[in-house]
């Protein structure tokens, strides 16, 4: 606690985006978070998806997407909104070697568990090639894509996703292989997709723009701004010259020692609209576009 008050302190002088308390007057009405890190997990986490749902409910949010690298979060994502009457709470699955990678089988169970909170399919994240090479680790990847072509189960995946009309989003995937997996995806019928944290991968600013160009929905998240205030002028950036209808913001909060979801999403919010964000494009970013991608009004 210390730790993260010192860096809040030092933040909040430079300018920076931290406030812990300050924001409790931004109305999350309608809001939708996509980011929602819960325990239990084998990460250490601020809280588990109970605890998760009913604080993000007491915050007057309108959802919350159950997010967990390692197995599945529908069943889950079942059992928490059964906590809650005023907030919808869904859950999808990430390929991960946990599940076996490129799963196709695992993507159906997903949808198939009672209740049909499964919306969400994200590509590998923590064991994307992209990612483990980065960090230059010895580990086992999960490629997405092999000799140019999509990795095997892929193709079938996007068509379960088209079938039960899903959200792809692209995980750690390289913005390289986003932007050679969407038109392929698209071509199999999918119409959701969603960039995950769309900077956490390196693109140029062409390729964000070209990602852009293909109506892909691009995540901007908090944690990434929380921890490095300097992206904040960069998410700005593209807000203004893309244009707010290509992105989404959520937390992606949950990790141990950080603030609650919502709390992330009220700093966010605040955050944007001092540099000059309006509200109506705020709007479109934490609740239309969330909305639309989970199949909402
Ligand atoms: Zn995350």
């Amino acid at each position: 606690m210390r730790i993260i008050l010192s860096v809040c302190f030092i933040t909040a002088i430079l300018g920076g985006p931290c406030s812990i308390a300050q924001n409790q007057h931004i109305d999350l009405t309608g809001v939708i978070d996509l980011h929602v890190h819960a325990g239990p997990d084998s990460r250490p986490r601020a809280m588990n998806d109970w605890e998760a749902v009913k604080m993000a409910e007491a915050a007057g949010l309108r959802g919350v997407l159950l997010k967990n690298h390692f197995t599945l979060t529908s069943d889950r994502a079942t059992l928490a909104s059964q906590l809650v009457s005023n907030l919808q709470v869904f859950g999808g699955i990430a390929l991960n070697r946990s599940v076996g990678g490129i799963n196709p089988e695992a993507v159906r169970q997903m949808v198939a568990f009672s209740g049909g909170r499964g919306k969400v399919v994200w590509l590998p994240t923590f064991d994307s090639e992209f990612y483990v090479r980065r960090l230059g680790t010895s580990d086992s990847f999960v490629p997405v894509m092999e000799s140019g072509e999509p990795a095997e189960g892929l193709v079938e995946v996007f068509s379960i996703i088209k079938e039960n009309d899903l959200v792809l989003a692209m995980g750690h995937s390289s913005p390289t292989e986003v932007l050679a997996l969407i038109p392929i995806a698209q071509e199999y019928g999918v119409n959701n997709i969603l960039i995950t944290h769309v900077f956490g991968q390196d693109p140029t600013r062409l390729q964000i723009q070209q990602m852009a160009a293909t109506g892909a929905i691009m995540e901007l998240d908090w944690l990434a701004a929380y921890t490095n205030p300097s992206i904040l002028d960069e998410y700005v950036e593209v807000i203004q010259s893309l244009g707010a209808e290509s992105f989404v913001i959520s937390s992606d909060f949950g990790q141990e020692g950080n603030p609650d979801h919502a709390t992330g999403m009220r700093d966010f919010i605040a955050a944007l609209r001092t540099r000059e964000i309006s509200q109506e494009q705020i709007d479109i970013m934490a609740k239309k576009n969330p909305a639309k991608l989970l199949g909402l009004n």
